[in-house]
């Protein structure tokens, strides 16, 4: 069920669990800013999810709330993780659904590395 975007944010979502250590996750990522780990359900052969350690919803709740340094941390997070799984040379994507249409489905900012083979088109038609 896609999330409210604009709703406040909610720290009973399961990335807050993740990041409070309630639940487990398969962590390869973590720094002051970051915390990243491999998705439950998988998508590619390689599709890790990389979250801000902050209360931010979504892309846009962070791009307008975060400070200089969170957003600074998070982004080079992001390429950090990333190089560290050899994914430069053959490529990946990267992708953040914000609400109803993005198909977000956890209220916790999160932005999926994808790899590991040809991706294909960006999105459905
Ligand atoms: P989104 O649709 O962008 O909100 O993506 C949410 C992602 O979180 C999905 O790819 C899920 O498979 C993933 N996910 C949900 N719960 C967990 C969990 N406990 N550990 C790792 N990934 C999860």
């Amino acid at each position: 069920m896609p999330i409210d975007a604009t709703a406040p944010y909610d720290d009973q979502n399961v990335f807050a669990k993740i990041l409070r250590r309630e639940i487990p996750a398969a962590t390869v990522y973590e720094d002051d800013y970051a915390l990243a780990f491999n998705d439950i359900t998988p998508q590619a052969p390689a599709h890790i999810l990389v979250i801000p350690k902050g209360p931010y919803v979504s892309w846009d709740d962070f791009s307008a709330r975060g400070s200089d340094a969170e957003i600074a941390g998070f982004v080079r997070a992001v390429g950090t993780v990333a190089r560290a799984a050899g994914l430069v040379a053959p490529g990946y994507r990267l992708l953040a659904n914000i609400g109803a249409h993005g198909g977000q489905e956890v209220a916790h900012l999160h932005v999926h590395i994808l790899a590991g083979r040809p991706l294909g088109p960006m999105v459905a038609r």
